[in-house]
């Protein structure tokens, strides 16, 4: 019988690597995990957390306008240098934390870019070490356009640690990254502009996610410009020249490219053990996680399926419970919920309408949507309004799909994703009681089907 070093090498400690080598490494593997960069990863140190500190940090401006409403005199302005240093004194600490989770159990950190130089074989700081498996979980990074002038933009992990807030942004794309940093650039003051090539942001989302978010962002001042496609960019001393391929130009003092965003295969060694690359540029897996060399798995953004942290954290636990537990458990990426930290944010599971109409058939779908103003604007006075929805299979009653735009959207999303997960009914929830007075208490009080 061969003897490894290792049961188990992970390369990447982000969320992914660690969750999975953590799981393994509680059942008696022997794990290593390299990192080149920080433990902790994307999410930890330049994705969510950092981001939704940023999202908190800036939202008061709103809370203080609103608090005007409720008889309070407040007047306060924004140190934005003083909440990036915050904000990295807190991502310093999770990594400390993540650093401590993986001597706790027992998991053999090694700083260094990993090569996989044969199939159960990698060299790592100078050292050749043998493991049974590989678990490659190195995630992504920012994609940028080959245009002029690419090079004066910046990304998210730029944008994170500005050390002095740009008083105009143009933002370009319209996914995810893009309408969080809008929210935050705009909520801390500074003018801001997006720029998408198609017609709508949030492609994928469900139609009255993009229009109500739209609308609500659009009213805070924030402009976005469809069918803009940025053709260059141009330094002019300290400002930036963005040009669309139209010919229209737009000054601003950053230009922040968030155009989607790139599995880590490079230097990785992959050709030369034979782990399939897919068009895309995600490493191919099944539904195990496995690539198409035995013994080399891979997770999370690396595999460019679903770039989000629960997910690769819910598949590299998958492969320690299959391969140390004897636990088979395969990926399941069935009604995944998500949420977008917009302000005011976006919380989603299951099918839009859209994807619903394509399985059922339009007349196969019915739809229950509230728009209203929010119970705390009627003193505040803000004219910002909340958008719930539900996507129901007309033959069966399942709830296929819940959408929301507003206050608390994330939080309350996760709650109600059970339900989905769970293949609930629209009599379900209606035989559910309300809380009142929440706007949560919309999905369990709509009657009304929309017409079309
Ligand atoms: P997304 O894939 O969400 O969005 C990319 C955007 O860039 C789209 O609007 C796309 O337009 C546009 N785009 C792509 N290429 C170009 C180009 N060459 N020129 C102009 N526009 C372009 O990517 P993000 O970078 O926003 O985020 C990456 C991923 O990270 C997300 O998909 C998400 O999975 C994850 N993430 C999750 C978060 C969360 O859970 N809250 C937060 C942040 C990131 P079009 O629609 O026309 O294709």
């Amino acid at each position: 019988m061969t003897s490894f070093d290792y049961d188990l090498f992970t390369i990447g400690a982000g969320s992914g690597g660690v969750a999975g080598s953590r799981r393994a490494a509680s059942y008696g593997a022997r794990v290593a995990i390299a990192e080149s960069w920080r433990i902790g990863g994307t999410c930890v140190l330049r994705g969510c957390v950092p981001k939704k500190l940023l999202v908190y940090g800036t939202h008061f401006a709103h809370e203080m306008e609103d608090a005007r409403g409720y008889g309070w005199t407040v007047d306060g302005s924004l140190d934005w240098g003083k909440l990036i240093a915050a904000k990295n004194r807190e991502t310093d600490r999770l990594e400390g934390i993540y650093k401590n989770l993986l001597s706790g159990s027992k998991v053999e950190p090694i700083l260094g870019h990993a090569k996989i130089v044969a199939p159960n074989t990698v060299e790592v700081a100078g050292r050749t070490i043998t493991a049974k498996y590989i678990m490659i979980a190195t995630g992504a990074k920012p994609e940028l356009p080959a245009i002029p002038g690419i090079e004066h933009a910046i990304t998210s992990n730029e944008a994170l640690d500005l050390p002095s807030l740009p008083k105009r942004v143009a933002i370009v794309g319209g996914g995810f990254i893009a309408v969080e940093f809008a929210g935050i650039f705009r909520s801390a003051g500074s003018a801001v502009t997006i720029f998408i090539r198609g017609e709508k942001i949030l492609r994928g989302f469900d139609i009255d996610i993009r229009d109500h978010l739209t609308s609500e962002m659009t009213k805070q001042g924030i402009a976005i410009r469809p069918g803009s496609k940025v053709a260059r960019i141009d330094r002019d001393g300290a400002v930036l020249r963005v040009t669309t391929e139209a010919g229209d130009t737009h000054e601003v003092d950053a230009v922040l490219y968030a155009t989607g965003r790139s599995p880590n295969t490079g230097g990785l060694g992959l050709d030369s053990v034979g782990v399939h690359v897919d068009k895309a540029g995600g490493i191919a897996v099944d539904e195990w996680q496995r690539t198409t060399v035995p013994d080399i798995y891979a997770v999370g953004d690396v595999t460019n399926r679903v770039q989000l942290t629960p997910v690769a954290i819910a598949e590299a636990r998958g492969i320690a419970e299959t391969l140390f537990n004897a636990n088979p458990s395969p990926t399941d990426h069935g009604e995944i919920p998500s949420a977008v930290f917009s302000q005011p944010p976006c919380g989603t599971v299951g099918m839009t309408q859209e994807a619903a109409e394509r399985q059922f058939g339009v007349d196969g779908v019915d739809i229950y949507r509230a728009t209203f103003r929010p119970m705390k604007h009627t003193l505040s006075g803000r004219d910002e309004r909340t958008m719930m929805k539900l996507v129901v299979e007309a033959e069966t009653g399942r709830v296929r799909g819940v959408h929301m735009v507003g206050s608390d959207a994330p939080e309350i999303i996760q709650g109600v994703a059970i339900a989905v997960k769970a293949g609930l009914t629209k009599k379900d929830f209606d035989r559910t009681v309300a809380i009142h007075p929440t706007a949560a208490e919309e999905f369990v009080l709509m009657r009304e089907k929309v017409k079309r």
